[in-house]
């Protein structure tokens, strides 16, 4: 089974590498943040407190959950509200809650079975989900740069205020207990600051043809 694991924080490219890469490979690709959002707009949408770790599991466990080009949760669309601001406030507090985390790295090895391997990005996809993958990349930039990316991305939000919020998630997801933010040892670390990403792209084919 090929998997090629990329890793990394937030507007560190691994979104755009990843599909870019499982595109030249034909490989199927995986998403595992929006599996996180995903849990945390459900228990959002059903007045679950995210931080009650008990219901919040129950509901990742009963969830049917389908992360493609779309994301459908239990029967509902929620491509564009896993992105929503409150969704993304409240997701490290769901992805530090380890019965979470459990259940979703067994949907992603699932997954990986299923569809013959992929391209999977995630955070801890290298270093916990498939410690055996094919290749590993961890990608990083600059704090500034990532910011300024997914500002770009974000139309109604302030630069300071993404700044904020990315150093935020960063300080939740590296210090949580369960399953720190980490870089697997034999993971290849690629710094995208100021590169073109077709660059990064090419560099990770390169990796993944060795
Ligand atoms: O990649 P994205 O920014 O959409 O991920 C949202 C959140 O999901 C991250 O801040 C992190 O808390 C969590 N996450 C995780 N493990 C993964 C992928 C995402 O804990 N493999």
């Amino acid at each position: 089974m090929r998997v090629i694991a990329i890793d990394g924080p937030a507007g560190s490219g691994k979104s755009t590498v990843a599909r870019a890469v499982a595109a030249a490979l034909a490989l199927d690709y995986l998403d595992t943040g929006a599996m996180y959002r995903a849990v945390t707009f459900a228990a959002m949408r059903r007045g679950i407190d995210p931080e009650d770790t008990d219901l919040v599991a129950e509901l990742a466990r009963a969830l049917s959950l389908e992360v493609a080009d779309t994301v459908t949760v239990d029967g509902v669309d929620a491509t564009i509200e896993i992105r929503s601001p409150e969704v993304t406030r409240a997701v490290s507090t769901v992805a530090a809650n380890p019965a979470v985390r459990r259940e979703l790295v067994q949907r992603q090895r699932e997954w990986a079975a299923a569809h013959g391997g992929g391209v999977i990005e995630g955070r801890d996809i290298g270093s916990v989900v498939f410690p055996d993958a094919t290749l590993k990349v961890y990608l990083t930039a600059d704090d500034g740069e990532r910011a300024m990316r997914r500002s770009k991305e974000m139309l109604n939000l302030q630069y300071d205020q993404v700044a904020a919020d990315i150093a935020r998630r960063d300080h939740a997801d590296s210090t949580r207990q369960a399953s720190p933010l980490g870089v697997a040892d034999d993971a290849v670390r690629l710094d995208t600051t100021s590169r073109p990403v077709e660059q990064v792209v090419e560099e990770v084919l390169r990796l993944a043809a060795e």
